[in-house]
């Protein structure tokens, strides 16, 4: 998997500061998309050990309090992404006591597979739905199009 950004002190995706990466690859292709270079798996560089293990230290790090780890993109929950970071989110409840996980898809809750279901266990909060122009709204929080919806999984 390769990812496109990471941001080890953030404030806008989701509640509180937190860690958020940005993964390459997403098959949604939704007009008005506002990161079409995420579209490209081949986009960004190469997520490996040495990334996964910043993003533990840096929840870890007393010096900068993280409420937890933003995944967006791109897409996480698309089936090519699932590899990598079904092990990262299990670290992040096993080694990062108490800090939660936020997902941005392009899929549905409801329209997900059993392989992409096994993240589930690990997101406390999943924003679901592709971006629709027709159904963009900027008064909304932490969604771009009145379609998406926001599961509080836990
Ligand atoms: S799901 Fe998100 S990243 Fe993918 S095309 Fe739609 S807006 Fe862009």
């Amino acid at each position: 998997m390769n990812y496109l950004q990471y941001y080890p002190v953030d404030v806008v995706n989701g509640e509180g500061t937190r860690c958020t990466l940005f993964v390459s690859g997403c098959t949604h292709y939704c007009k008005g998309c506002y990161n079409q270079k995420s579209w490209s798996f081949d986009a960004g560089i190469l997520f490996d050990s040495e990334m996964e293990q910043q993003i533990i230290n840096d929840l870890n790090d007393s010096r900068i309090k993280r409420q937890g780890l933003t995944l967006s993109g791109g897409d996480p929950l698309h089936p090519r992404n699932i590899e990598v970071l079904l092990p990262l989110v299990k670290r992040v409840k096993s080694e990062c006591k108490g800090k939660d996980i936020w997902v941005w898809t392009g899929y549905k809750l409801a329209e997900l597979d059993e392989y992409q279901r096994q993240m589930l266990p690990y997101i406390d909060v999943l924003i679901d739905g592709k971006f629709i122009q027709e159904q963009s709204d900027p008064s909304l929080i932490w969604r771009g199009s009145a379609n998406q919806i926001i599961h509080y999984l836990k």
